[in-house]
């Protein structure tokens, strides 16, 4: 006997999305459902979507698992369309935002705790995480609207002017601010921030505007002036052996944001004792392995983070509503993408694409 599913026709919309069909195919138009708002859900019509380099790693496969067809975005800025009966935090019309997660088991310790990132049973990713909506997973916002239960939906605050800028702050800036609060940067401290892309120029602003002494690390010479504009008290071209030197030992934190295998030695060694050298970059293929006894010789240590809770997203936002922090941004039409993809493969990208997903109509 086969069981048919029962498919409820009047509960599902079709939206126009942008999405590959394989890791080797370019991105294009499709054509995605999406649920109508049940009880606690918010109906987003989706303004801007920020390019994060975990888009490109996900639809190209190289962290294994991605599932076809494939829409990409988890830095989503737009306005409230609809919302479910049992929604009292937001309103037709509010201005919100939806990052990296859309739903986590809100039973374990870590949900519990307000870190649903580390959810124990997974959470639910924008894209690319199983859930009971056809097709089965989650599908992100590289798409005219998304769907999603209030709980993971964030109050943005900044000027109507700046939405699209405030876009990437949904992952690059939380990605950041999280580390940077766990680790104590603030007055005192030398904090560096290395890979000054999407993410790493979001830590030159957040890391500024706590009070601390920031460094930024980058393979290219030709950011330098940038990168000062941003915040910076100093920018250290990392292929350059004497400048690295001139910093040996000398660092509180840093955090290492880059997108490709490298070599840690390099940055652990920069770090006085007892300090932290935080690992965000998620890259295909891993690093070498770093040299223990640079490691043990002053108690430093390697560690990991991942974007940050709800509660900790929303105190970011609001952060950078009171402090004026954006991302400096490009704006791209979405047939753009493909181009826009490659060019964050060059670290050509200043500092972050953001979709305009207006043009993703008709
Ligand atoms: P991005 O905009 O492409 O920036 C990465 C930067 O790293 C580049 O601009 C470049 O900066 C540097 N870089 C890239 N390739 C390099 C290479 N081969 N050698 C040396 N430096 C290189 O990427 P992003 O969106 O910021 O994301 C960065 C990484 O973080 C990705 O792996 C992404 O998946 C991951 N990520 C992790 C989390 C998390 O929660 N942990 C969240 C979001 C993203 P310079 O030109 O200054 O050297
Ligand atoms: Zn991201």
């Amino acid at each position: 006997m086969f069981a048919f599913r029962q498919v409820d026709w009047e509960s599902i919309m079709s939206v126009h999305a942008y999405g590959t069909h394989a890791a080797d195919r370019p991105l294009e138009a499709l054509i995605i459902e999406r649920r109508a708002p049940g009880a606690n859900d918010v109906q987003i019509e989706i303004a801007f979507c920020g390019v994060c380099h975990s888009d490109l790693h996900t639809a190209r496969d190289e962290w294994g698992g991605t599932q076809w067809p494939c829409v990409p975005g988890h830095e989503i800025v737009g306005h409230v369309s609809a919302v479910g009966d049992g929604v009292s935090r937001f309103k037709v019309g509010d201005t919100v935002g939806v990052g990296c997660m859309v739903d986590s088991c809100h039973a374990c310790s870590a949900c519990d705790e307000g870190l649903e990132q580390f959810c124990q049973t997974g959470m639910t990713g924008t894209y690319n995480s199983p859930i009971a909506d056809a097709p089965g997973y989650t599908m992100g916002g590289y798409a005219q609207r998304i769907v999603v239960d209030q709980a993971f939906v964030l109050n943005i605050r900044h000027p109507a002017a700046q939405l699209a800028a405030a876009a990437p702050l949904l992952c690059a800036g939380i990605t950041l601010y999280s580390p940077l609060r766990h680790w104590q940067a603030g007055p005192g401290k030398k904090v560096g921030i290395v890979g000054i892309g999407g993410l790493g120029h979001m830590g030159i602003k957040l890391a500024r505007a706590m009070g601390a002494h920031v460094v930024g690390f980058t393979s290219s010479e030709a950011k330098r002036a940038d990168i000062l504009s941003l915040g910076a008290h100093e920018v250290i071209v990392s292929k350059n052996r004497d400048e690295m030197k001139a910093h040996l030992e000398s660092f509180d934190l840093i955090i290492d944001t880059v997108a490709a295998s490298h070599n840690l030695d390099q940055f652990t060694t920069l770090l006085k004792r007892n300090s932290t050298l935080v690992m965000v970059g998620a890259p295909e293929h891993p690093h070498p392995s770093p040299a223990i006894f640079a490691l043990l010789m002053r108690r430093r240590s390697i560690a990991g983070s991942m974007i940050g809770g709800i509660a900790e997203t929303q105190e970011m936002l609001d952060f950078c509503a009171e402090h004026g922090i954006v991302a400096e941004i490009e704006m791209i039409p979405i047939d753009g993408i493909n181009a826009a993809y490659e060019r964050m493969l060059d670290s050509d990208v200043r500092y972050r694409f953001v979709i305009d997903n207006a043009t993703l109509a008709g």
